[in-house]
């Protein structure tokens, strides 16, 4: 089994326009899930064949603890809109950078690529794209709401307001933050089901995918596998 501890530990991915995701660190592997199952009987690795096969059955029979022996630990920067729903997911540990000690900066808002229209059938999801002057004149009153937002919260930590509550006049759901995140292979799994899915929010989905792809795949090889055959395949690919 490859060492995947030197090559993914401190890899930074780019997530939205100013984003990114980075693992910190990561505890166990392939190995170390079905170890953690055969402890029932004592016994351990009976070559890569044999402990495959295993793996494979754990996660289709949902035997699901030994996955738990397994952690991620990540930093990642993402806006609020995406921490409003990654928070939601409570088997993760969490610390986030705290607006009351660190002052904003001028750029520190998510501005998206285009703007996704509403979708007619799903109150809560979006579909196609808004095309035409009316998308480009929405993009340029997004950003001048964050330098007029960006400019009154200066003006108010200008008048010795405490930075907790300057902030009241930054464009909330925009602002980006950064957190430091653990959580183990098998809730990780479940946040990836949920959220690499269509009808995710883009804004969250790209943090999923990226996590999917650059960490859990190339850290968990068999797992990832496994998981691939039985949930990914249902999913469809990463679309914007
Ligand atoms: C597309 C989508 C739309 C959503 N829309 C909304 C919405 O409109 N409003 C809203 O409030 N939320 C919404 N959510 C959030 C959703 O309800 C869950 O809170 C979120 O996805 C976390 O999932 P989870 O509970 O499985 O994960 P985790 O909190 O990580 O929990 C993992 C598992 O642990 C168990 N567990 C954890 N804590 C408890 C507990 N206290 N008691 C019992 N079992 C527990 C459960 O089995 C759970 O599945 C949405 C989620 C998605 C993916």
């Amino acid at each position: 089994m490859t060492n995947h501890r030197e090559t993914l530990i401190g890899k930074r991915v780019p997530v939205l326009d100013k984003g990114w995701i980075e693992l910190q660190d990561i505890m166990g592997d392939d190995l170390a899930i079905v170890n953690a199952a055969r402890v029932s009987f004592l016994g351990e690795s009976k070559g890569p064949d044999r402990d495959k096969k295993l793996l494979f059955y754990l996660l289709k029979h949902r035997h699901t603890s030994p996955f738990e022996q397994v952690e991620f630990k990540f930093r990642a920067r993402a806006p609020l809109v995406t921490w409003w729903q990654w928070v939601r997911h409570r088997t993760w540990s969490v610390n986030a950078q705290s607006g009351r000690y660190t002052p904003f900066q001028e750029d520190d808002f998510y501005t998206p690529d285009g703007w996704r229209l509403q979708a007619e059938d799903n109150k809560q999801a979006s579909e196609g794209i808004l095309t035409g002057p009316a998308a480009a004149e929405l993009t340029e009153h997004l950003r001048a709401h964050y330098e007029q937002g960006f400019a009154l919260y200066d003006r108010a930590i200008k008048a010795g307001v405490a930075r907790e509550m300057a902030r009241l006049f930054l464009p909330g759901f925009a602002v980006y933050y950064t957190w430091v995140l653990k959580v183990d292979a098998h809730n990780l799994m479940n946040f990836l089901r949920l959220r690499m899915a269509p009808d995710a929010q883009y804004e969250i989905r790209v943090y999923a995918w990226a996590i999917y792809e650059h960490f859990f795949q190339p850290a968990l090889p068999w797992t990832a596998e496994a998981f691939a055959q039985t949930i990914v395949s249902t999913l469809g690919p990463m679309q914007d």
